[in-house]
Order: structure tokens, then C-alpha cells, then sequence
């Protein structure tokens, strides 16, 4: 089997990445990982996608809840609590303990993607995780309320403002980490997670050079839709396309990708948008794309696997 890379954000690619690695090698696989919501909380360098891809992939993440760590417990935060700082950012104890140790290294001057590495050697993941850049870039939303970051949109006030634009704060003279235009042009296929694809995706790809990886690379580029029917299963996206003036459906993140996918895989219910879709020049393949259980997810790589290896016709 070949080499394969995945641009990923959180819990939707994590949930794809925890099927994909008991149906290939884990170590023939690079995950790129979005670092836009990054954030110093508690004074310390929290960097949630990044967490919940590697929590997942260690396999002690807190599934039901979407974020943490397994069976953690409170006491930091209910202490912090005491002193009065307010913690609506929560995080467990153990989860405490990867920060600190993040921000530890960082302060010794270590590279993001150094340290990076460390925490999923540590934890013994094969897979290779990457931050997309070591630099700093802030997904800034502006919002009817005005302009703040990606935790106070999303965990502070629980993404209910509405989104009028969003801005990658630094995103200009950010150099992508090293390793990841590489792991574009050298693979057998790039997966694009079902992520959210303004926020996450289109962090990623608005690094210098990641895009233009994506276009050139000879392997073959597959995208899952986080919109199923015109929602999402968790988090913003729909919002945040709506608020861009965009129509909340799979179409329209096939539109946002339209220059590097070559296959685009959808819900079944979404059937219905596979030739708008297809008159994009994707190609398109249906499937039960919710990946709750272990069994959806082994599937969905499976069919992602024969996707890029098998040169199945897609009907
Ligand atoms: P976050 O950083 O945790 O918000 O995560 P992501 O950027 O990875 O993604 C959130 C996106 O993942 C949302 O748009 C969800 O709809 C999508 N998602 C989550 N679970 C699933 C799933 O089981 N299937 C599909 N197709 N998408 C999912
Ligand atoms: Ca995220």
C-alpha cells in the first residue's frame, strides 16, 4: 500500500481517521492539522483540532462529548474556579497536562510541529501529525456582534452571533510547516476530511502554497461532505455558510474545493445534488457518510481506500 495524506480540522476528521487507521498502516500516513482555532487559555497553548485528532488517535478521547480526554476529571478548573477566573473554556486535568507540556516546549523553543510530534510519539501514535503552519494564524469571526476569536464564537458564546465574514489573522506571512506541501505532492491520495470547510479546510488551504500543492499534485484528491442535507452533524459550518451567503449543502463545499477534488463523497440523502454536482467536473460517490459507530467508520475508509487504490467507477 501507498503513502496517504488527510487535511484535517477536529472531531469530523477524527471520527473518519479513527476508521482509516484499522483499515491501513498507520504509519504510511500523514495527517495535516488546522491551528486556527489555537488559543492561549489559562495561559496556556491549546491547540483543539490538533488534540482531538491525536486524543482520537491514541484512543483516549472523550467521544461522546467531543473534546478532552476520557473519563477526566475537573479539580484545576473548579480551583482556577475558586480564584475567580472564569472558566467557561473547559478543560480536564489530564488534558491540562498536554498544554502545559505543549506550552513547556514551546517556551523552550521548539517548533509547534517539534512539539507536536513529541506529544504523538509519546502517546504512541503511528500516524504522522503536522500543523499545517508553525506560525501564528488566527481565525478571527466577525459577527453582528463584532469581531472576536474562534473560542469566544464557538465555546464562549456557543456559536449563536451571525457570521458576516471571516478573517485568517496572520495568514499572510505564514510558511507552511515542514513537510506539508511534500506530503501533498508526494502521496498516493489526499483525503479532505469532513471538516468544517471555512474554518478548518479553509485554514489549512489558505496557507501559502497548500492550495496551489493541491492543484498540482498527480494524486488523487478525495473530500467527504460535512453537510448531511443541508446541516451539519456538529459545530457551525451551515451557520458560517449561510452567513458567507452560501447555501448550506454539500454543492457547496464541492464548490469551495472545485479546483483540486477529484472525487467528492456525499450522503445518500444528498443523492439528489450528484449531478450539479458532477457538471462541476468532481466526480461523485454516494454513500452513508454518519459515522457514529466503529463499524460506519472502518466502512467509510474502506470505501475511501478503494476510492484512491482501486480505481473504482464511480457511478
Ligand atoms: P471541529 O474543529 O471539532 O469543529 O471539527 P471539524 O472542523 O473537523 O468539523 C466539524 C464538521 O465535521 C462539521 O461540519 C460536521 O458536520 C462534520 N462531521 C462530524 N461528524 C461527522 C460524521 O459522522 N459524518 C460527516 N460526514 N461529517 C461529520
Ligand atoms: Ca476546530
Amino acid at each position: 500500500m501507498g503513502r496517504l495524506t488527510a487535511l484535517a480540522g477536529g472531531v469530523g476528521a477524527a471520527r473518519f481517521l479513527d476508521g482509516f487507521i484499522r483499515v491501513t498502516d498507520p504509519s504510511s500516513i500523514t495527517v495535516i492539522v488546522n491551528i486556527g482555532d489555537d488559543d492561549e487559555i489559562y495561559g496556556l497553548y491549546i491547540s483543539p483540532d490538533i488534540d482531538t485528532i491525536i486524543y482520537t488517535l491514541a484512543g483516549i478521547a472523550d467521544d461522546v462529548r467531543g473534546w478532552g480526554i476520557r473519563g477526566d476529571t475537573f479539580n484545576c478548573l473548579e480551583m482556577l474556579s475558586r480564584y475567580g477566573v472564569e472558566t467557561w473554556f473547559r478543560i480536564g486535568d489530564r488534558d491540562a497536562a498536554t498544554h502545559i507540556f505543549r506550552t513547556m516546549l514551546l517556551r523552550r523553543g521548539l517548533k509547534l510541529q517539534e512539539v507536536t510530534d513529541i506529544i504523538r510519539r509519546r502517546l504512541n501514535i503511528k500516524v504522522r501529525v503536522i500543523p499545517v503552519t508553525n506560525d501564528r494564524v488566527e481565525t478571527m469571526v466577525l459577527t453582528d456582534r463584532g469581531l472576536m476569536s474562534f473560542q469566544d464564537y464557538f465555546v464562549k458564546r456557543g456559536f449563536q452571533d451571525e457570521v458576516r465574514g471571516i478573517i485568517y489573522r496572520g495568514v499572510d506571512k505564514a510558511e507552511p510547516a515542514e513537510g506539508v506541501i511534500e506530503a501533498i505532492m508526494n502521496t498516493d491520495g489526499v483525503i479532505i476530511c469532513p471538516s468544517n470547510p471555512i474554518v478548518s479546510i479553509g485554514t489549512i488551504i489558505s496557507i501559502k502554497g497548500v492550495r496551489e500543492a493541491l492543484r498540482e499534485t498527480k494524486a488523487k484528491i478525495i473530500g467527504i461532505s460535512p453537510i448531511i442535507g443541508g446541516a451539519t452533524v456538529k459545530g457551525p459550518a451551515d451557520k458560517m455558510l449561510k452567513g458567507l451567503g452560501l447555501e448550506p449543502s454539500a454543492y457547496s463545499v464541492a464548490e469551495l474545493y472545485r479546483d483540486f477534488l477529484d472525487i467528492f463523497v456525499i450522503d445518500e440523502v444528498d443523492v439528489g445534488l450528484k449531478d450539479k454536482i458532477e457538471k462541476l467536473g468532481i466526480k461523485v460517490y454516494v454513500t452513508n457518510t454518519l459515522m457514529k459507530s466503529i463499524e460506519d467508520r472502518v466502512r467509510i475508509a474502506r470505501e475511501v481506500l478503494n476510492l484512491i487504490f482501486n480505481n473504482i467507477n464511480v457511478k
